[in-house]
């Protein structure tokens, strides 16, 4: 038997951690406080309707395909992925009023020439732009852990260090997409791209613009059946290769002797173990887990949370084929709207809208004649004078409002409804104030800011998932899960 590792936590990084610890001869239990795995990647059912509660859009699928290969299966006999188009329907106030957006470069060219003729022409050297960001930044950033100082000082890293001044690091998103396009609502929907990792297009370095390139030039899929058959594939992949989940079973606190872990306090269980790999939020797990590192606390508390969000799961009574399987209905000022989101840490009056409609793709998610719809609004972290109690109705008025003005009234179709706010993120995933995407990534130093894969507290405890190295988003949480396996096997395998 291998050496033990707890992993606490059966999120998506949870789970590609255990996956890689196993295969490279751990003993692996993971104790998960829910009764599901996948964390924020899980699935409601409501009277006849199903709706994924986190994820519906997959960047970057051949991670999963490389995560289920060195785990020794093929994910085609687990998933299907399944093409999207358009990638994304958007809607605006004014005219044109609607953008499907492609991965076909050819017709995102047409599509956007409708807006700007100019801004169509702009599109190829956008999207070559967007490529050579990920070329230049992936190994690096992506698929490395960043904070490992011998890493950095390999040959390979060392000789691409001249290429980093490339990355276009010194301006914002905003101002970089402003510098290929004038149109206002086509900049809008590359800014929008920000809110893939919970920040703001004006803060957050122009770098970020890689995240473009990986919903069009790779491109983004859908998951036959819901996002939430990838939780489940890989707690069932984890199980067959001999991962013990234990769920509805919390972790309670960490237990060290100052220096190193020495076991995890269960509700009803002490369980001895020198390596423990968090996949609870970093900043979570310092303010309610680990006693005594009050310095560290203090640190990773003033970091500042990414985005949180607001879902409405609606049955709806009806179809609408003026939807497609993704949505967003723009705000008109998207930058008073972000100026609320991390300024105010307020409610604007006008708010962008995400709709996605699984059932367009899998009729079975909703019953016949209806649509299962995930509303989602970008909201503030958890913080202050909040009155969500307030808001939530306000919001929801709002809504049906602005999607009534597009000729979506569907204020008499709502046949069911759940609500999760950024309360219930913080609840059911024990996320930083109620944040989805771990630390906001609205700077340029946030890359080694936020949490390493080996915490330098206490030797013994390693961190994976969206809050830590290399951030949040499905494919990112998968990497950070691998990175963290990588690093456990390279400093645990022998007792020191
Ligand atoms: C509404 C929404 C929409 C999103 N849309 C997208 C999208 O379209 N595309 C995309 O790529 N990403 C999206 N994301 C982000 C994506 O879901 C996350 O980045 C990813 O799933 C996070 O995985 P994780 O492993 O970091 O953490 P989590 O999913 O947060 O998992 C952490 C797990 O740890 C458990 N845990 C925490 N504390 C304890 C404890 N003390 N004891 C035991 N267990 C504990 C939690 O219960 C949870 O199961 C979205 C998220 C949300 C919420």
């Amino acid at each position: 038997m291998g050496k033990k590792v707890v992993v606490a936590g059966a999120g998506l990084g949870g789970l590609s951690a255990a996956l890689m610890l196993k295969t490279r001869g751990f003993d692996v239990l993971i104790l998960e406080q829910n009764r599901q795995a996948g964390g924020k990647a899980g699935e409601r059912i409501q009277d006849g309707f199903r709706w994924d509660t986190g994820p519906s859009l997959i960047t970057m699928p051949f991670v999963i395909d490389e995560l289920f290969r060195e785990s020794g299966a093929r994910r085609q006999d687990y998933l299907t992925f399944e093409a999207i188009d358009p990638l994304c329907r958007y809607f605006f106030s004014g005219n044109p009023c609607t953008l499907d957006a492609s991965s076909n470069r050819e017709v995102m060219r047409e599509n956007l020439s409708r807006f700007s003729p100019e801004d169509g022409k702009q599109w190829n050297k956008f999207l070559n732009y967007t490529q050579k960001l990920y070329r230049l930044t992936a190994d690096l950033f992506l698929y490395s852990p960043i904070h490992e100082i011998q890493n950095l000082l390999t040959f390979k890293n060392l000789s691409r260090l001249p290429a980093l001044f490339q990355i276009d690091a010194f301006r914002s998103m905003h101002q970089a997409v402003s510098g290929y396009f004038n149109d206002p609502k086509i900049r809008q929907v590359m800014d929008r791209y920000a809110t893939y990792v919970g920040a703001d297009p004006w803060k957050a370095p122009a770098t970020l613009n890689i995240i473009t390139y990986v919903e069009y030039g790779m491109p983004a899929v859908y998951i036959k059946g819901g996002i939430a058959r990838l939780s489940e594939a890989l707690a069932k992949r984890c199980e067959e290769i001999g991962v013990e989940i234990r769920f509805n079973t919390p972790v309670r606190e960490i237990l060290h002797n100052g220096k190193k872990v020495t076991g995890i306090q269960t509700d009803n269980d002490v369980i001895p173990t020198s390596v423990i790999v968090a996949n609870s939020d970093a900043v979570s797990t310092f303010e309610s887990l680990i006693r005594g590192k009050d310095k560290t606390k203090k640190r990773l508390t003033k970091l500042e949370p990414s985005l949180s969000g607001l879902v409405f799961f609606w049955g709806i009574k009806g179809t609408f084929p003026q939807l497609a399987h993704h949505n967003i209905f723009f705000a008109d000022n998207y930058r008073k709207e972000f100026h609320h989101l991390f300024v105010t840490r307020d409610i604007s009056s006008d708010l962008t809208v995400y709709i996605a409609v699984t059932s367009k793709k899998d009729p079975e998610h909703a019953p016949g004649g209806c649509e299962n719809w995930f509303v989602l609004i970008n909201m503030p972290c958890l913080s202050g004078n909040q009155d969500w109690d307030k808001w939530v109705p306000e919001i929801r008025e709002n809504v049906l409002k602005k999607l009534a003005e597009s000729g979506l009234d569907v204020r008499e179709n709502i046949l069911t409804e759940s609500i999760m706010d950024p309360r219930d993120m913080k609840t059911l995933y024990s996320s930083n104030k109620g944040s989805i995407y771990g630390i906001s990534s609205n700077t340029r130093s946030t890359a080694f800011r936020r949490p390493a894969n080996r915490n330098r507290d206490l030797k013994g405890l390693y961190f994976c998932g969206g809050s830590s190295h290399p951030g949040g988003g499905v494919p990112l949480v998968i990497l950070s899960g691998k990175i963290t396996a990588e690093l456990v096997s390279r400093h645990e395998r022998i007792d020191k």
